[in-house]
């Protein structure tokens, strides 16, 4: 039985909540089993059988793989497969930052593989009194370098968001030897993006606007 493995992780900056899953099988949306993680409060990671006996024991809604076979959920697991990367990061009205990612993984995977998408530090991270972060891109490249927490180191010695971004990517293609991408949202509600991929589109949207903004 082939089934689609996913990684999500999902962080709160002001107390450094974390939630994270890895190679979780049977669940629609993996960043949601994180947030129950999070506020379970036991532990920070769960992976694959385990992670889908916590989900069952909190009356998570599962999928039946089976299910999936129809022309179109067998075309959106194979996208699924591709990646399907999701990354969200948000300032609220408290100053409280969040930040969370979601992914089908890298293609070709090995079964058992977990990327950067379930480690916090490496796919996601937040502190509110610096900057939320989330990835995408080369799994193993952004776990080399602890990705989303460099570019929090980064920001702290420069202050400026988009330089940050900026920085982060050369990092992670000299000494990580990859490709990614990053979104940044610092506690002052400056956003910035950047990516080495030819690809990234992301929204942004703040209470003076009434629609999303979006880079594509
Ligand atoms: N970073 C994800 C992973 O390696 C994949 C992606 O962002 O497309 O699992």
């Amino acid at each position: 039985e082939g089934s689609v493995e996913l990684d999500a992780s999902i962080m709160e900056g002001d107390r450094l909540r974390s939630g994270a899953v890895g190679a979780v099988t049977r669940i629609a949306h993996p960043v949601t089993l994180a947030r129950r993680i999070l506020e379970d409060g036991r532990h920070v990671l769960l992976v694959a059988e385990g992670a889908l006996a916590f989900a069952r024991e909190q009356g998570f809604p599962e999928c039946d793989p089976a299910e999936l076979i129809t022309d179109r959920q067998l075309k959106r697991w194979e996208a699924a497969q591709r990646g399907n990367t999701v990354g969200a990061v948000a300032l609220d009205r408290h100053g409280t930052i969040a930040a969370a990612t979601s992914t089908g993984g890298s293609p070709g995977k090995l079964s058992g593989r977990v990327g950067d998408s379930a480690l916090i530090g490496c796919g996601t991270y937040a502190e509110s009194t610096l900057a939320g972060v989330s990835c995408t891109g080369d799994g193993e490249a952004i776990i080399r370098v602890v990705l989303a927490r460099r570019v929090l180191e980064i920001l702290k010695a420069l202050d400026n968001p988009e330089h940050a971004a900026r920085v982060a990517m050369d990092v992670l293609t000299e000494e990580g030897r990859g490709q990614g991408g990053v979104i940044v949202l610092d506690w002052r509600g400056r956003t910035a993006l950047a990516h080495s991929t030819p690809f990234m589109p992301v929204g942004w949207i703040n209470p003076s606007q009434d629609t999303p903004v979006f880079s594509f």
